[in-house]
């Protein structure tokens, strides 16, 4: 089976490729290891500036349909009992991944794109120049250019050798949907020693309570997600008032290991990475749902020339990775330095006391975490 382009998982950064491209009608497979709708781990916090995202790609109506919630307040809470309130600069939206990667994947769907669920790919093989082959277990399919959009880590980046699979984290992620509580249109962010957590309001009145800690935390709790969640609270009271009224709903928790945010390349063995396959940014920013848009934005209509004969391979791989960097590179190397400040009590305390009295710096960072 040949195509224009073959897109390896259909995440937001896959399925916004695949719609970008096929709406200039390029021949798009887009493979999926997973079926939808699927639960999957994030925060659910939709920044101000995926609006304009979703917008431009046409799914904005149905987001909204979907019933996801805006939210314009931002409040982040240390264990010393230290908060920091601020409005948002704009409405940012809480909407669940189950919903959301679904309607993405309808839209790219109906706008074209072959889409093969329940299909993982397990090699790549070929170059710009040569036109590539995408395995996986049941077929194999031809493409001219190949985008990688299978997330923060994976089988794949082992077999690409990619430098950063060499490196552990020890960092653990876990999400559920829990009722109880009417947030808002706040978003809250609970700081604990080793990591934070975030709570989101999400369609239907619930509340996505999403965290990233230490798996030596995890450990001491038995390897239980519940009991390490109620020892995050007693290390923070706004999280413990929380977590007092709050009755989980999601049938189990969505567990990540192996949390990390070293730096990666936008290319490999000349496939086009895109989203967190690129990057990933720590969750703190709340950013990485549209830094994986946006980065399909940035390299669709690049690819679309090349597929079209109207730019070399040499011009791609330069354009795309000084685009990505141009656009991303400060918002990463931040996005570290925050993850790993507002994981230690003496500075989340100090820099949340500091947004506080003096505003600017909370602003400054909202604004510079973000496109
Ligand atoms: C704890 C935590 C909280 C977060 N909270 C937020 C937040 O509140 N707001 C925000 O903006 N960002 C948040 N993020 C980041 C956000 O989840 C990611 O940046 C975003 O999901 C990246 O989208 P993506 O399309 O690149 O990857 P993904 O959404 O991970 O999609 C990758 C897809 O590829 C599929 N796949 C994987 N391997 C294969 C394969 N071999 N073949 C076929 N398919 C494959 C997967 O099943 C998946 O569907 C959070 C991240 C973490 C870890």
């Amino acid at each position: 089976m040949n195509y224009d382009a073959v897109i390896i998982g259909a995440g937001l950064a896959g399925c916004s490729t695949a719609l970008h491209l096929a709406r200039h009608g390029h021949q798009v497979a887009l493979l999926e290891k997973q079926r939808y709708p699927v639960h999957k781990l994030c925060g659910e916090f939709l920044s101000v500036e995926t609006q304009g995202l979703f917008s431009r790609l046409g799914v904005l109506d149905a987001v909204l349909k979907a019933g996801a919630r805006p939210i314009t307040q931002v409040r982040l809470t240390t264990g010393g009992g230290t908060t920091y309130e601020s409005g948002l600069p704009g409405s940012a939206l809480g909407l669940s991944r189950y919903q959301l990667d679904a309607i993405l994947l309808r839209h790219a769907q109906n706008a074209g794109v072959a889409v093969w669920e329940g299909l993982a790919a397990s090699d790549v093989v070929g170059s710009l120049d040569e036109g590539f082959q995408v395995t996986t277990r049941e077929k194999t399919f031809g493409g001219r250019v190949v985008i990688g959009a299978y997330g923060k880590r994976g089988a794949l980046d082992r077999k690409l050798n990619r430098p950063f699979m060499k490196e552990r984290s020890p960092y653990v992620g876990f999400k559920a949907h829990f009722e109880g509580i009417q947030l808002g249109e706040w978003i809250e962010m609970h700081a604990f020693p080793g990591g934070y957590c975030g709570l989101s309001p999400v369609e239907a009145g619930r509340t996505n309570v999403c965290w990233i800690g230490h798996e030596t935390t995890l450990k001491q709790n038995g390897g239980d997600p519940s009991s390490m969640l109620h020892a995050m609270g007693e290390a923070n009271i706004a999280l413990q008032q929380r977590l007092d009224v709050l009755q989980q709903v999601s049938p189990s928790f969505k567990a990540v290991s192996q949390v990390a945010f070293s730096p990666k390349t936008a290319w490999a063995h000349d496939i086009c990475m895109v989203g967190d396959t690129a990057g990933m940014i720590a969750p703190m920013c709340g950013d990485g749902m549209a830094m994986a848009l946006r980065s399909a934005e940035i390299a669709s209509p690049l690819l679309d020339r090349f597929l079209n004969g109207q730019m070399p391979a040499a011009g791609l791989r330069n354009q795309y990775e000084r685009s990505w960097g141009r656009e991303f590179g400060l918002r990463m190397r931040l996005g570290r330095w925050l993850h790993h400040a507002y994981g230690r009590p003496g500075v989340a305390k100090f820099g949340v006391s500091l947004c506080r009295r003096v505003p600017a710096v909370g602003n400054w960072f909202i604004r510079h975490t973000r496109g």
